[in-house]
């Protein structure tokens, strides 16, 4: 049997979906922006409808800053970046995000 020879974007794309953590790993980074645990949210992804807690999304760190995305259709439902002038927190891939009430 004939091997087809692994193409870089192949190997790229297998890389991307080996190296993730799960979302609990954004537990200290978005402690600096809320002062709830924002892991145990839920929110919706915009693509597919998932609702599910923060902490199921898949986390990729290799990226200029902290890339989640849906562990159902894969697609960026969070983003977080930060410069030396500030925190960019870009939830556009979220059509809503519930936080426990703490009271
Ligand atoms: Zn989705």
């Amino acid at each position: 049997m004939d091997r087809q020879p692994v193409s870089t974007t192949d190997y790229q794309d297998y890389q991307r979906y080996q190296d993730y953590q799960d979302g609990n790993a954004l537990a200290g980074p978005l402690s600096e922006i809320f002062t709830v645990d924002v892991t145990s949210a839920s929110g919706e992804c915009v693509t597919c409808g998932l609702v599910g807690p923060v902490a199921s999304l898949r986390l990729y760190h290799r990226a200029p800053g902290l890339v989640a995305r849906c562990p159902s259709c894969d697609e960026v439902v969070l983003r977080l970046v930060r410069t030396p002038r500030g925190t960019w927190l870009d939830l556009r891939g979220m059509v809503f995000l519930r936080l426990p009430r703490t009271e």
